[in-house]
């Protein structure tokens, strides 16, 4: 899909190697959907279905099971509460086997459309909860605990019925924002990536379709997986991208099971091209010694590796770590590494979100002028990169 006269640019100085994400591994060919493949397989390998049994009934449920035709399932009353399965009991190689090798299915109980106006201008109720990644500062677990597997919600219909409600009631975008000029956005991966989500079943898609019938409407959702599959959902500029991205080495440390950083950079001309706005968050931004300089480099390497056209209309996100005391507990014991660039009482505050999560965020004045900081090198290294907000 990438016109050869607009690749990737050259002096990237080692830090990237880039063009992952075409190089199929042996025996791996595009013919084949990736959710089928052996790289696929290594995020998700499913042994173990606990469903409701409304989900295990509904032609999603149905689609998810006949999909891991050798998975034992196991009936629940309530995703929400599954034995042995949410918590922070034990160690990482039985999450990480939680997360790979078990899935819930359920059915999506509230339809609330969220305001929000920073990320995007409405949170859409998600059909997904949980990840089967593992990073380090995820907020995603802090209801079910970082053991959590992916829950698919398969009452989809419901969902999609919500969202076309809402964007019928909006009508169209008067005034632009931030968000977006001309369409309000919808985040429909809160809780979950939907990259992740895309290779248990046609969530992801069918949330990608939808938007393509709403013109006065976009899809938003942030990843640090590459899918290619997705390339294939023909989103009509509908639904926009938002590939996280963070200087590797805080990456390899902090990003368990995700796709790395370059591979992340090296997928975006392909996405554009199929049809996607590309987006950036720059996130989280994690102050350790020598921060500036890693991120400075990240900058240079966006800009020497993306092609121009995705640079004219990509946009950032940029997000300072927000950090949990729970969580700083959890991660002692498995990750105590993560831990020595997460956990800086002296450079952060606590912050009690509303919901009751005894947070953490870096000091105003610090957390200021590190955006500050940030902000600089955007401007100098990737003048391109329009910030929409950071905080
Ligand atoms: S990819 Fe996102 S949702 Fe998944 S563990 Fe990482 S931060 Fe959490």
């Amino acid at each position: 899909m990438r016109r050869r006269s607009e690749g990737p640019g050259e002096g990237a100085e080692g830090l990237f190697d880039v063009g992952e994400l075409a190089a199929a591994p042996a025996g791996e060919t595009h013919d084949r959907p990736f959710r089928d493949g052996e790289r696929a397989r290594r995020m998700l390998d499913v042994a173990e279905i606990h469903a409701e049994p409304a989900a295990a009934d509904s032609l999603r449920g149905r689609q998810i099971i006949a999909r891991f035709p050798e998975a034992r399932i196991v009936e629940t009353e309530s995703h929400w509460r599954v034995p042995h399965l949410h918590g922070n009991a034990g160690n990482v190689e039985r999450w990480v086997r939680i997360k790979r090798d078990t899935l819930v299915l359920g059915e999506r109980k509230s339809f609330v459309v969220r305001p929000n106006g920073r990320s995007a201008d409405w949170i859409a109720p998600g059909l997904s909860n949980g990840c089967a990644m593992a990073c380090a500062y995820c907020y995603v677990p802090r209801r079910k605990g970082f053991a959590n597997p992916v829950t698919v919600f398969t009452n989809v219909d419901r969902v999609l019925a919500a969202l076309g409600r809402h964007v019928a009631a909006a009508g169209p975008k008067r005034e632009p924002n931030q968000c977006d000029d001309r369409a309000w956005v919808y985040d429909i991966g809160e809780n979950g990536d939907c990259s992740v989500d895309d290779l248990i079943s046609d969530n992801t898609a069918d949330l990608v379709r939808a938007f393509r019938r709403w013109p006065t409407a976009k899809a938003s959702f942030a990843t640090k997986f590459v899918n290619p599959d997705l390339l294939r959902l023909d989103p009509r500029g509908r639904t926009r991208i938002r590939f996280s991205v963070m200087p590797p080495d805080d990456s390899r440390l902090l990003d368990v099971r995700t796709s790395p950083v370059p591979d992340r950079l090296a997928a975006a001309a392909d996405f554009l091209d199929a049809g996607y706005e590309v987006h950036f968050n720059l996130s989280p931004v994690v102050i350790r010694p020598g921060w500036e300089r890693a991120w400075d480099e990240l900058l240079r390497a966006m800009d020497d590796v993306l092609p121009r056209r995705v640079k004219d209309q990509a946009a950032a996100e940029v997000i300072t770590l927000t950090h949990n005391e729970d969580l700083h507990e959890v991660n002692l014991g498995w990750h105590p590494r993560a831990e020595e660039v997460l956990w800086r009482p002296d450079l952060q505050q606590p912050k009690r979100s509303e919901n009751g999560a005894r947070n953490v965020r870096y000091r105003t004045g610090t957390k200021a002028s590190a955006v500050e900081s940030l902000r600089r090198l955007i401007e100098a290294r990737a003048p391109w990169l329009r910030v929409r907000y950071a905080f």
